[in-house]
């Protein structure tokens, strides 16, 4: 996943054409996440002359646990299952970020996920810290019962370090509220009694929230109308390119329709990628995919590779997908207006310089996918208060919080002028730092 061509989230074939040969050169020193992430850190701590001690302290995970997880197979043998949960930094907060099921995880793209729920749990203004999960497994490959075992398991192993005022898990990639119920399920049995806020995402029957489903998309949705606003771009008619089609990139080509009168032209999902001019209709591409398992062959589309897809002459593009899918191999050649982020990480730190020299803005995936998290706060709220909110106080609250930490997301990029990532950065780390100077830790 950390490869320059992350070819199972994009739906690319490793050998893709696209490829330019210097990158497929280059393509023997793929990127490291953590590294990514240290990268941004280290240019967003430069332009505010940040403490060296603090700095040094955001560099590492304050707490990290390496597990083995035993399941039972459908066949009767046992497989040792490898996992981690990476407690970034709590100095705001209880601990807060997703789980992941995927073949490529490792140690260092959890760290990276879990800076990066640091970051934006405080670029939100939420107050939570961040952590994340995974777990290396090919869910793809695995019978329900495999995956409710799975899931168990991992939640035996970790359940020590969780709790709602400890860490609280959530869905992330390849993982479901099916999975999420299963999980406080299991962590309710080690507590005995129900704790059902030690977990979101959850089922509505178990304690989720209203608006939950589609939080992440609703909340690039209006990133984009206010990323509009400020270009003066008319977004009524204008076209988006979405890679990847799990919860955030469907439910972005909904709401692009519904909220923002957009067409989608192309989408893609890990096993192909299709394009139409006139754009495609999202519950009809939604029922071929739960037919056909992808988006792939949608009848009346035409084949994209999910290169081409990076490269279309659109006014929106919407990674939202894996890792590095924008890089110093397709940053020169992307011609959109707008970039939103809604994966964790899609953008290599080179292809960000390049991006911002041709002037793209590209709204960062700490502010772009937040409202995902911020939702799952709600959730938490809910389930402490036992008030359980109706589905517009859900929207509206998330608007404002999303409004609110654009606009200062904005700001801080033109006060320096500086890209929205390290300005993100710098809202995010100034409020992280004077967390832990409150505290005494610095
Ligand atoms: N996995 C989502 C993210 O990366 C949501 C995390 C959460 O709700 O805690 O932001």
């Amino acid at each position: 996943m950390h490869s320059t061509h992350a070819p199972l989230a994009s739906g690319t074939p490793a050998a893709e054409p696209f490829v330019l040969d210097s990158c497929a050169a280059s393509s023997n020193t793929p990127d490291n996440a953590f590294s990514t992430a240290r990268r941004q850190l280290d240019a967003a701590a430069a332009v505010i002359g940040l403490d060296q001690e603090v700095l040094e302290l955001l560099r590492w995970p304050m707490r990290e646990m390496h597990v083995t997880i035993p399941v039972k197979m459908d066949d009767g043998s046992v497989r040792a299952f490898h996992g981690f949960r990476v407690q970034y930094n709590d100095a705001r907060g209880p601990n807060k970020g997703g789980i992941r099921f995927h073949p490529d995880e490792t140690i260092d793209t959890v760290r990276a996920l879990a800076a990066w729920m640091t970051w934006k749990t405080a670029v939100m203004d939420i107050p939570l810290g961040g952590a994340k999960g995974g777990v290396i497994c090919n869910p793809k490959s695995m019978s329900p019962g495999e995956l409710e075992r799975l899931s168990r398991s991992y939640i035996r192993q970790v359940g020590r370090l969780l709790g709602l005022e400890k860490d609280v898990p959530a869905p992330d990639v390849y993982t479901t509220p099916q999975i999420m119920a299963w999980m406080a399920d299991e962590y309710s049995f080690m507590q005995g009694h129900n704790d059902f806020g030690v977990i979101t995402g959850k089922p509505l029957a178990l304690g989720g929230s209203l608006g939950r489903g589609d939080a992440t998309a609703r909340g690039g949705i209006i990133c984009i109308r206010e990323a509009a606003k400020m270009l003066g771009i008319d977004l009524r008619g204008k076209t988006v390119a979405i890679n990847g089609y799990g919860n955030a990139g469907s439910f972005a080509h909904k709401l692009a329709v519904e909220l923002l009168g957009m067409k989608v032209v192309a989408v893609s999902d890990s096993r192909g990628a299709i394009h139409h001019p006139d754009g495609f209709n999202h519950a009809a591409v939604m029922e071929h995919k739960k037919r056909t398992g992808s988006v792939a062959a949608f009848p009346g589309s035409a084949p994209l590779t999910n290169g081409s897809l990076f490269e279309l002459d659109v006014t929106v593009l919407i990674p939202a997908a894996l890792e590095d899918e924008i890089n110093h191999c397709n940053a020169q050649n992307i011609r959109t207006s707008i970039i939103a982020e809604l994966a964790n990480g899609p953008t290599t730190p080179e292809a960000d310089r390049v991006l911002h020299e041709k002037g793209v803005y590209l709204i960062p995936d700490l502010l772009c996918n937040a409202g995902g998290v911020t939702v799952s706060y709600f959730e938490m709220v809910q389930n402490t208060s036992g008030w359980y909110w109706e589905e517009e106080a859900v929207h509206g609250q998330l608007e404002k919080k999303m409004i609110a930490a654009f606009s200062t997301v904005h700001q801080e990029a033109l006060a320096h002028n500086i890209d929205h990532r390290t300005a993100a950065m710098i809202v995010a780390i100034r409020r992280v730092a004077e967390a832990m100077k409150l505290r005494g830790w610095v």
